[in-house]
């Protein structure tokens, strides 16, 4: 068997990994790999020649650092099946639908500026129609199904309690009478998340590639995401100020309104208006509503006393920009919760531009925040700002809650690491900025596995 990792190999994004065993080639994800502009459009728009003739995909989960560059396999001409769970399935319909739309955008903008400069018009990265066509390839599966994508290797999705449908993705590959258990972790998520189920162990796993985003730090207990959550917003209320929290539309924003739900059904916050505004968003909580088999028994047992657990009073899903707009004009303590996660782009630009200057406001970060981004920004705590071509002063409080993380911590990740068990001989270490993949490989080699690699992308692995 052979392993090249042509993605997510010393940088978090862009996940695609290749393994060719008996005569078949799988691919691991096809993530969009995201950055600086130019690195980041030559990266998406030239996928390894070796990825677009794989005989099959298969998707760990639907966040767009795996699956976002699906669309561009298919327009370079990959017609393979596309396995995934159900749930990833249904998501990747909103969010590649919503990935298209921007890259759309995206060269309208610059062919705008192209065309002032004298310049040859782009195309965009990808079209709805290269979407159309990618989703008539998916296969969904439930978890803990086993199925053959290639002669000699069976393949299983067990839930990796990372976002809905999110699974690990389990190879058990015969070749010359013996059988090999390969191990892609995904995105590993972490134990008692809300709504979803905690990661399952890697039972029996020869070989593992494992996830290390957060190879090198340990986050709160999750236990106490609810209570600081509960502090901002009474504190922010009291002052008679906004929280304006910029969230991922794919499980940060639902976990949110569920943590809100039960917070004001305890009578812990005050019954302030609550907005969801994000149409990705509001299109990604219909998609957890039609997926309760991905539900732990908390939230299961939500359902059954038929609450519906992404709906409180005072909860408005918004999708028209008018009612968008219709916000600014609120004179009362409120909480908005609006994508993108990391204040790049939509309708969270224009919130901060009309909250960050009034100190009664609180901005609230509750995900990971890359490198050169605007909420990388606001952590931080700089002093000044710049967005929708315009300066403003930061006066709002700027509050962090890590506990919400999607993503096991160092320890958790050791945890989850050893769940294979005694049979584990060989882990590659992939999905981390270079640093933190490092610091992952030190903390596993001296808890006794034999080999250990933080491979470089490209470069082929015979195991
Ligand atoms: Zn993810």
């Amino acid at each position: 068997m052979r392993l090249t990792f042509l993605g997510a190999a010393r940088t978090v994004t862009g996940s695609m990994h290749l393994v060719e065993a008996n005569g078949a080639r799988l691919l691991l994800d096809c993530g969009l790999y995201q950055g600086r502009r130019a690195e980041a459009s030559a990266r998406n728009r030239n996928l390894p020649r070796e990825a677009v003739q794989a005989d099959c995909l298969l998707l760990s989960h639907a966040h767009i650092d795996h699956s976002g560059n699906v669309p561009s396999l298919y327009r370079a001409g990959f017609r393979g099946p596309i396995y995934a769970t159900h749930a990833t399935r249904d998501l990747c319909r909103v969010m590649l639908d919503d990935s298209a739309h921007i890259q759309e955008q995206d060269a309208q903008f610059l062919n705008k500026k192209n065309r002032r400069q004298g310049l040859p018009p782009v195309e965009p990265l990808y079209t709805a129609e290269d979407v159309h066509g990618c989703l008539r390839q998916f296969v969904g599966l439930g978890y803990g199904t086993p199925f053959q994508p290639a002669p000699g290797i069976t393949a299983t999705f067990l839930d990796a309690g990372h976002i809905l449908g999110s699974a690990a993705i389990v190879l058990d590959i015969t070749e010359g009478g013996r059988t090999t258990r390969l191990t892609f972790t995904g995105d590993a998520g972490r134990p008692n998340t809300p709504i979803i189920r905690d990661p399952e162990p890697l039972c029996g796993t020869e070989v593992l590639i494992t996830e290390s985003t957060y190879g090198d730090r340990l986050h709160s207990p999750i236990g106490d995401a609810e209570a600081a959550l509960a502090e901002v917003v009474n504190t922010t209320a009291g002052r008679g100020g906004k929280v304006v929290i910029p969230a991922f539309s794919v499980g940060r924003t639902q976990e949110i309104v569920y943590a809100l739900a039960r917070l004001r059904a305890a009578g812990k916050i005050p019954a302030v208006r609550t907005f969801v505004d994000s149409p990705l968003s509001c299109n990604a909580t219909e998609v957890f509503r039609m997926h309760p088999e991905c539900f732990d028994e908390e939230t299961n047992a939500l359902l059954e006393e038929q609450d519906d657990p992404f709906e409180f009073s005072r909860l408005s899903y918004v999708r028209r920009v008018e009612d968008s707009k219709a916000i600014n004009f609120l004179r009362e303590p409120c909480i908005i919760i609006s994508a993108s996660g990391m204040c790049e782009t939509g309708r969270i630009l224009h919130h901060l531009a009309n909250n960050l200057e009034d100190p009664r406001n609180t901005v609230l970060i509750v995900g990971f925040q890359a490198q050169h981004t605007l909420g990388r920004r606001l952590v931080e705590k700089v002093p000044r700002v710049r967005l929708l071509h315009q300066e403003f002063a930061v006066r709002a409080e700027v509050r962090v809650i890590n506990a919400l993380s999607a993503h096991a911590d160092r320890d958790e990740l050791v945890a989850h690491v050893r769940s294979a068990g005694p049979s584990l001989r060989q882990v590659f270490v992939v999905h981390g900025e270079e640093r933190q993949s490092l610091a992952f490989a030190d903390t596993l080699l001296p808890a006794g596995i034999p080999s250990v690699t933080v491979p470089f992308p490209g470069v082929q692995h015979e195991v």
